[in-house]
């Protein structure tokens, strides 16, 4: 009878693990089949995966900007400034917690030292830029004030980099198309919308009663967005089915995940499970003073998403679902939800750092105390820069290879093994989220309840 609860709590949960597993089976299982799998055959594998990131990735810009006002809005202002404190300590220890974990592994294990992994792969052609860093780093200021914000919805700044996002698969050869002019590339600017709504939800609390219809708008819509979401999850076993059958039908080749790029992928691998479940959980349970297994555990559908879809945004409606499932208080994770799919990535950040020096390793380039700390600091705001979509890290590493003076096309080094470390990367992203909204509402309860009573004894006095 237990067992039979237990079936029926987690049988989404169950069935989205068993679409991964299968996924991988069956992916394997085509392989071996000997047939030449041409794109066009991948294409349709993958299109039911592609119809459900699709419907995933629609409800992200209404979501995230209807959860984010309405979250602000329904909170005290002053308890909003507490809450969006905690959040960004939070978000900013984590990322440094990360990028030290993966600062102190690579240069420990060390693996570009290894003399097998020196043997270049053919490296993309890629026009050579200088001063990529500052220009990245601008155009990360440049995003957070959008100056349209029905084009936000759709395009983010880059200055150099403009690369085909094209959906589920921005994979190889992205590089090669460079501008030199300011462009808007073809994804939206979270991180403006982000910013946007969050100044128009403090807007609408300062407004007081006035704003009370648009509050109220904006309530519903979020909670009409999570109901969408309801019925989308339903669909999650089998997109992320195709999705990975289909990511492994096309891959090139798995020779460098054990030879050449192994020790890398493995470096990569222990860091991210260290930070997800040794420092996360530890700075969980001093946050808390309870136990994150529990939680983590029902956290299985949220990070089976994330593996099949490579995107913390096309996750975070799941995510958000997840933290309403573990009753926390929405007001609370509406709004650091939204917010830590879209600069907070301690996977992403942690796989940056390791990557940029395992490349420096292997170009014998000298890493003073100097470079690394210039590696920490531009890991940290390549993952804040980092759209949530599948391999952006790749792109934003550009900046970090640059402030250790190594060429842009070094990237395509580690693309062999990319698409397998991103999926990893992507789902210890979400997790860290999760757990920070777990967290903030841990640490704001006091202050919520103290403003309730407050509250009350105003009524009462009126
Ligand atoms: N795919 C990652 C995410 O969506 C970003 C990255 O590291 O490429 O979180």
């Amino acid at each position: 009878r237990k067992c039979f609860v237990f079936l029926r709590e987690n049988l989404l949960t169950l069935l989205t693990i068993i679409g991964v597993v299968a996924g991988t089976i069956l992916g394997w299982g085509l392989r071996a089949s000997g047939h030449e799998w041409t794109k066009r055959e991948v294409m349709y594998f993958q299109y039911p995966g592609e119809l459900f990131l699709r419907m995933l990735k629609c409800l992200i810009v209404p979501l995230l900007v209807s959860s984010i006002v309405s979250a602000i809005g329904s909170l005290d202002l002053s308890l909003s400034g507490k809450v969006g404190l905690r959040a960004i300590i939070y978000y900013m220890t984590t990322t440094v917690c990360a990028v030290m974990l993966g600062i102190a592994l690579v240069t420990t294990i060390k693996p570009g030292n290894d003399p097998e992994a020196y043997s270049q792969p053919n490296v993309t052609k890629v026009i050579k830029r200088d001063t990529l860093t500052p220009d990245t780093l601008l155009d990360l200021i440049r995003n957070v004030f959008p100056e349209n914000i029905a084009q936000a919805t759709i395009a983010s700044y880059r200055t150099r980099l403009v690369y085909d996002m094209n959906d589920t698969n921005m994979i190889k050869g992205q590089l090669e198309t460079y501008k030199i002019d300011g462009d808007y590339q073809n994804g939206s600017n979270v991180l403006g919308l982000v910013c946007f709504s969050i100044v128009l939800g403090i807007t609408l609390g300062k407004m007081g009663d006035k704003s009370r219809p648009l509050q109220d708008f904006f309530h519903t819509f979020s909670e009409a967005m999570m109901i969408i979401t309801g019925w989308v999850i339903w669909l999650s076993p089998l997109g992320v089915f195709f999705l990975v059958t289909a990511k492994i039908m096309e891959i090139d080749s798995f020779a460098d995940l054990v030879g050449r790029l192994g020790l890398y992928f493995m470096t990569v691998l222990l860091g991210l499970f260290i930070h997800g479940f040794g420092t996360l959980s530890i700075l969980f349970i001093l946050a808390t003073k309870k136990l994150p297994c529990r939680y983590i555990a029902k956290m299985g559908q949220v990070m089976a998403t994330a593996f099949g879809t490579a995107s913390s945004s096309a996750t975070m409606p799941i995510t958000i679902g997840c933290c309403d499932d573990m009753g926390l208080d929405p007001r609370i994770t509406r709004f650091v939800i939204p917010i830590g799919a879209t600069i907070n990535m301690d996977g992403t950040a942690l796989y940056e750092a390791v990557a940029a020096i395992f490349i420096a390793q292997l170009r014998k380039v000298e890493m003073s105390f100097g470079k690394i700390i210039a590696v920490s600091v531009t890991a940290t705001a390549a993952s804040i820069g980092a759209a949530g979509i599948p391999q952006a890290g790749l792109v934003t590493m550009v900046m970090v290879l640059d402030t250790v003076n190594l060429p842009a096309e070094d990237v395509s080094i580690i693309l062999a093994v990319d698409w397998l470390l991103d999926r990893f990367r992507t789902t210890i992203n979400v997790v860290c989220d999760a757990l920070g909204a777990i967290i903030v509402t841990s640490l704001s309860q006091g202050d919520i309840e103290k403003a309730r009573v407050a509250h009350e004894n105003d009524k009462e006095l009126a």
